[in-house]
C-alpha cells in the first residue's frame, strides 16, 4: 500500500501491516489509499490542538523577533529532521512523521516555565503535570471530529510513542498505561523522536538565542570549541562574509554532523546488539539510537552553556514570574469556582476531578488566549 517505502523497511522497523502497532481502539475499515500511519499523520495535522502550537511560545515570546521559533514551526523542524533520519535507517517513515508532528502537542502556553506552574499548582492536589501524558489526553479525549467515537482514534504504535518518546514510566505508578508495554523499548521510529528534538532544538536555540540578542557569539564560541572551530573555518573561507551568514554556516554544518553521527552510531549500535526483529528492539537493556560519546559529550556541553546563556538567562525572568502569576491566579480561580468552567470542562471535572479538568484546560490554551482569559477573569493584564 505504501509502495516503496514498505519494500525498503528494515526488518526491524514498525511494519505497516503489524497487527498490534496499527490497531485502534474502534476498529475501523481500512483506507484505500492511505496506510495506517499516514491517516494518523493527517489526523494529528487537522487536530486543534496541532493549530494551537502556533500561538505557543518555544522559549521565547515574540517580543524579541518575528523570526523566533513557535511550538509549530520546532515542530515543523523536529519532523524534516526526524523524516531523514528515519528514510537513511529504513525504518517507517510515515510513523515517524507522524510522531514528530504530535510530540510537542501537551505542551502548554509560556514553554516549560508554563509546565513548571501547572505542576507545582497540581502538586497541592498530589498530582503533577507530563505534557506526553497531556498529550495521550488530547489525542484520546479532548479533540473531538468524528461522530462514532470521542478523540482521534490513533493507532496504538503513535499512542505508545506519544508516551515513551523521551522518558521511560513506570508501570506500578502508571497502571492507566498498561496497553503501552512499558516493561519493554519503546520501537525505533519512537527512539528517534527524542534525538531529532534535541538536534532540531539545540541547533535553533542557539540561532534564536543569537538573534534576540540574548546570547552573545563571542561568548558561546568561547564556550563550544567544536563550533568555534567550525566557525573559523568558515570566516577562513569566506573572509568577507557577514558574522551571521558564517554563524548560519556553523550551525548548519553542526546539524549535518549531529544527524551524520546518530546514523553512524545507531547502525553500529544495531549491528553490535544483533537485532533482527521489532521483538529484538524491545528487548534490548537501552535505548540503540544513539550519539557517539563524543558527540554526547558535546550535546551535554551545549544544552549546559544553553541552559545557563539562554534558558535561566536574568532577561526572561520577567517573562516567566508573568507566566507564574496569570497560570497560577487562573489556576486557582477556576478550582475554586468550578461552576465559571465552559460546559465541556465542567464535564471532565466531573470525570476527573476539579484539578485534573482545570489543568487540562489551561494547557490548552495559546500565549494570546491565556492572556486574554486573565483580562477577564482578573480585570487586569497582570504584569506590564
Ligand atoms: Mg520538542
Amino acid at each position: 500500500m505504501s509502495g516503496n517505502r514498505e519494500s525498503q523497511l528494515a526488518p526491524f522497523a514498525v511494519a505497516y501491516d503489524d497487527v498490534i502497532a496499527t490497531s485502534r481502539i474502534h476498529e475501523e475499515p481500512p483506507h484505500p489509499y492511505r496506510n495506517p500511519f499516514q491517516r494518523d499523520r493527517d489526523r494529528v495535522l487537522h487536530a486543534r490542538a496541532f493549530r494551537r502550537l502556533a500561538g505557543k511560545t518555544q522559549v521565547f515570546t515574540r517580543r524579541y523577533s518575528d523570526h523566533l521559533r513557535s511550538r509549530l514551526t520546532h515542530t515543523l523542524e523536529v519532523t524534516q529532521i526526524a523524516r531523514t533520519l528515519a528514510a537513511v535507517l529504513n525504518l517507517n517513515e510515515d510513523l515517524v512523521e507522524t510522531l514528530a508532528l504530535v510530540h510537542d502537542i501537551g505542551h502548554p502556553p509560556f514553554g516549560h516555565a508554563g509546565e513548571r506552574v501547572l505542576d507545582d499548582q497540581l502538586m497541592q492536589f498530589s498530582l503533577g503535570f507530563d505534557h506526553n501524558l497531556h498529550a495521550l489526553r488530547i489525542v484520546e479525549h479532548f479533540e473531538q471530529r468524528y461522530a462514532a467515537f470521542r478523540g482521534l482514534n490513533l493507532t496504538l504504535a503513535v499512542r505508545e510513542g506519544i508516551i515513551k518518546h523521551s522518558r521511560d514510566y513506570k508501570l506500578a505508578e502508571h497502571p492507566e498505561l498498561t496497553e503501552y508495554f512499558l516493561d519493554q523499548q519503546p520501537p525505533l521510529e519512537a527512539q528517534l523522536i527524542d534525538l531529532a528534538d534535541e538536534i532540531a532544538y539545540l541547533t535553533a536555540d542557539l540561532d534564536d538565542g543569537i538573534e534576540s540578542g540574548l546570547v552573545n557569539l563571542g561568548d558561546a564560541l568561547a564556550h563550544l570549541p567544536t563550533l568555534a572551530a567550525s566557525y573559523a573555518e568558515m570566516q577562513h573561507e569566506h573572509p568577507a562574509a557577514w558574522s551571521r551568514l558564517l554563524l548560519n554556516e556553523t550551525i548548519k554544518r553542526w546539524l549535518n554532523a549531529l544527524v551524520d553521527d546518530l546514523v553512524a552510531t545507531t547502525r553500529r549500535n544495531i549491528a553490535a546488539a544483533g537485532v533482527a526483529t521489532l521483538t529484538d528492539v524491545r528487548r534490548q537493556p537501552a535505548r540503540l539510537i544513539a550519539f557517539s560519546p563524543d558527540m554526547e559529550a558535546m550535546r551535554r556541553r551545549t544544552k549546559q552553556y544553553l541552559s545557563q546563556a539562554l534558558y535561566n538567562n536574568p532577561e526572561l525572568e520577567t517573562e516567566k514570574q508573568h507566566a507564574i502569576l496569570v497560570i497560577g491566579s487562573l489556576f486557582q480561580h477556576w478550582v475554586a469556582h468550578p461552576e465559571t468552567l465552559p460546559r465541556h470542562q465542567r464535564e471532565l471535572a466531573e470525570a476527573s476531578g476539579v484539578p485534573r479538568a482545570v489543568a487540562d484546560y489551561i494547557a490548552g490554551m495559546t500565549d494570546d488566549y491565556i492572556l486574554r482569559a486573565y483580562l477577564d477573569v482578573t480585570g487586569t493584564a497582570g504584569m506590564s
